[in-house]
């Protein structure tokens, strides 16, 4: 299928960007603790700031190989070079990120992936995935249920994890919003990420072939079991 907008093409990024939300909302809550709080206040211009430090080149790379991957000739291929694109982004955003080695708040978090994207996941893992009902809305049960491939606080699935994992950042200053408070939903200031939303819809547009990583893949200890 022809597809309708291309990443190389700037109306079409204008267009893209004007129709995908900005990133998470930075703003206080009186159910936050003062430190949280007083945070709230910079995460914002640090965000920007360290955003501001990834080389430029970078974007325009990244942008090319989300063109090459939404016109690849395969799924396969498709999924391979949205995982290049997504690894691009990474090598240039993730030294200036809080992100470190066993933090795992983002794999608490919804993580919808299409299911183009859960069939090459299942191939490289030899898992199956469960075909979730058509519409379901996406899976969150909060804190008490971590993605089934979070395995003692690391991603045991890391080299096939999906581009929404590989491009999830959080550009503060350290990871103090990232820091688990059950009952609380702190906003992080993540990188933006709004062009592989955009890509990977091009490649699927069908909402009925999206769903959580959880959905797809099932329980932790279905996950494990493999
Ligand atoms: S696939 Fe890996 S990185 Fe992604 S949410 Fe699951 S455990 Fe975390």
């Amino acid at each position: 299928m022809k597809s309708q907008l291309d990443p190389m093409n700037p109306a079409d990024i204008e267009q893209a960007l004007r129709t995908l939300t900005g990133g998470v909302e930075i703003h206080g809550d009186p159910k936050f603790s003062d430190e949280i709080n007083e945070r709230l206040l910079t995460a914002g211009e640090t965000a920007q700031a360290n955003a501001g430090r990834a080389d430029p080149a970078t974007s325009l790379h990244v942008r090319r190989l989300l063109s090459v991957a939404i016109k690849a000739p395969t799924n396969a291929k498709k999924v391979a070079w949205l995982h290049k694109a997504a690894d691009t982004h990474a090598a240039a955003i993730g030294p200036h990120a809080a992100c470190h080695d066993g933090c795992s708040h983002c794999c608490h978090v919804p993580v919808a992936i299409s299911r183009l994207e859960a069939l090459a996941m299942g191939r490289a893992i030899g898992r199956s995935i469960i075909e979730p009902e058509y519409h379901e809305p996406l899976a969150f049960r909060g804190y008490e249920a971590p993605c089934p491939f979070l395995v003692d606080n690391r991603c045991s699935v890391y080299n096939a994890r999906p581009a929404v994992c590989r491009t999830h950042f959080n550009l503060d200053a350290d990871d103090l919003l990232c820091r688990l408070t059950p009952g609380q939903d702190v906003p992080v200031p993540y990188s933006d990420t709004r062009l592989f939303v955009f890509a990977a819809t091009e490649m699927e547009p069908n909402p009925g072939n999206w769903a959580d990583i959880r959905q797809w893949f099932g329980s932790p200890a279905r996950a494990e079991s493999v």
